[in-house]
């Protein structure tokens, strides 16, 4: 067993334990009595010194050249490849991802590093006709001050790289409050911003409990702009003190993605698609795929080839280059899983495979979970409704098209989704009618590449997107500029 890493808040350029000596780890879902990581459990006090830091450095950082602040994240993501196979390591450690998830992981954030460093001489603003003689009109992109970015353990790399890379190149300063469970992981990529040589204050990261530290950076009225992806029922809390605060905020929040397979369907890359919606990453992803709905002349069908192949899943550590699915994050998250299963039998759903938690051999010291198919699920079932957050799998039965879209939209959620048909036009049909974010035709339903817009409808977001060229909209202020002359 390895030593425990020690992880400090990092404020102003100085790495520093918070203002209470108490503490924080987080521990190896595969191997729970495994410490990965000791960090402070910081308080308001530690909030207030991150936001004066990061007000302070915002007066210069706004005014260096938007192509000048992209260097640095440039240098970001040179690091972050040089360093690509460490956090990988990491993330599989502390978080439990397969490696070669936890690689693709570290990926986005490079890739996300080098796309935003490239909007650094993209920032366009427009020029616009006035109706007025000797006016000249223009609109300028604006950087928003602090931005607290308040991030989930289920992608530790790729989703802060994801809010700080653009919030850099458009001039704003940040503070990351990152997830408890993966402390370590934030702290190295901390690590390597301060490698890549940015001035104090510009990137400060305070660890800490989402009740304590979370609230007191969204409470804060020298913070202006939050970022929060997480739990729909923590970003309704966030939302609504920005509301109360006058604060910009960006929720990306969960979803009950759907994946649709029609009778025409090619059925094994429908299967294929099932397989890795469903159970990738432990089906711990916002974009998982947790209801499965089939048509009925080849509900049968797929639901044996669904069965033969989930059965075979290989359970383990991430470390292991066997694993297929790794652990659940912690006690409390497959405790939760569990009583879905408990749910699921009481609303009159059939087991079809797996249904508990996995305590063969080595996985007994694991958060272990088996992967689980629920048959004779109906749209009104609690299972068919809320996100689980687990290897967890609905199948639903329809007869005809409209019914399938009709059951996919009747969420509260909306953020990935899929079709399987061969039909161009149903495959049409459905990328209109569907609510949701993302659509893939005869795809999974994951997430988008790091230039095309990433977010969800209904409660799973409000409104935003990141990524792309929309994340700049999080990210600047549209200001109206006259000059007459
Ligand atoms: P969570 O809501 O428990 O925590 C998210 C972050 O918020 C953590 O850093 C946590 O410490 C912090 N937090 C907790 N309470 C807070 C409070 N009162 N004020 C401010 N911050 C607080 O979510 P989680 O368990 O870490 O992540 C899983 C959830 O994230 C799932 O619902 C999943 O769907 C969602 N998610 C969404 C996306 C997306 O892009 N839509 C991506 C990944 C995960």
């Amino acid at each position: 067993m390895t030593t425990p890493l020690i992880c400090n808040n990092y404020i102003n350029g100085e790495w520093e334990g918070a203002a209470s000596a108490a503490t924080l780890e987080s521990r190896n879902p595969a191997n729970k009595h495994e410490v990965v990581a000791t960090f402070p459990r910081s308080t308001a006090t530690d909030v207030d010194a991150a936001v004066s830091a990061a007000r302070q450095a915002y007066r210069s950082w706004r005014l260096v050249p938007a192509p000048a602040r992209a260097e640095y994240v440039f240098r970001v993501g040179e690091l972050l490849s040089k360093y690509k196979e460490e956090l990988a390591q990491l993330i599989s450690r502390e978080m439990g991802k397969p490696l070669v998830e936890a690689r693709g992981d570290v990926q986005e954030g490079i890739d996300c590093a080098f796309y935003s460093a490239g909007e650094g001489r993209r920032l366009f603003g427009q020029t616009v006709p006035s109706e007025m003689p000797n006016k000249f009109a223009m609109t300028v992109r604006m950087p928003i001050g602090v931005c607290a970015l308040i991030t989930p353990w289920n992608f530790p790399i790729a989703i802060p790289c994801w809010k700080a890379m653009p919030a850099l190149v458009c001039g704003n300063t940040v503070i990351l409050k990152p997830a408890e469970d993966t402390s370590a992981c934030a702290t190295k990529l901390i690590e390597i911003f301060a490698e890549a040589g940015l001035p104090p204050g510009v990137v400060n990261l305070v660890h800490g409990v989402g009740e304590e530290v979370g609230k007191a950076l969204v409470e804060h009225p020298n913070v202006d702009l939050v970022s929060f992806t997480g739990s729909s029922e923590t970003g309704a809390e966030v939302g609504a003190t920005c509301g109360r605060t006058h604060k910009r905020v960006c929720l990306e929040m969960g979803g009950k993605n759907a994946q649709i397979v029609m009778e025409d369907a090619d059925l094994q890359l429908a299967l294929d698609g099932a397989v890795w919606g469903a159970f990738g990453t432990a089906g711990q992803r916002c974009t998982a795929t947790s209801r499965l709905i089939l048509h009925r002349d080849v509900k049968e069908k797929f639901t044996t080839m669904l069965k033969e192949r989930a059965s075979k899943i290989r359970l383990g550590a991430g470390s292991d280059p066997n694993t297929e699915v790794g652990p659940i994050i912690n006690e409390r998250q497959l405790q939760r899983v569990n009583k879905y299963l408990d749910i699921a039998r009481e609303e009159g759903a059939t087991v079809l495979i797996g249904g508990e938690i996995a305590r063969e051999g080595e996985l007994q010291h694991g958060y272990f979970f088996e992967p689980t198919i629920l048959d004779n699920v109906t749209p009104q079932m609690r299972v068919a409704r809320e996100e689980i957050f687990g290897p967890v799998v609905a199948l639903i039965e329809i007869s005809n098209f409209e019914e399938a879209i009709n059951i996919l939209n009747d969420s509260n959620y909306g953020l990935s989704s899929s079709i399987y048909t061969r039909d161009i036009n149903r495959a049409f049909a459905a990328m209109r009618d569907i609510e949701a974010g993302i659509t893939y035709i005869n795809g999974p339903t994951i997430g988008a590449e790091v230039h095309l817009p990433f977010g969800g409808v209904k409660h799973t977001g409000n409104g935003h997107r990141e990524a792309g060229t929309t994340a700049l909209d999080i990210f600047t202020e549209w200001k109206t500029v006259y000059v007459d002359f």
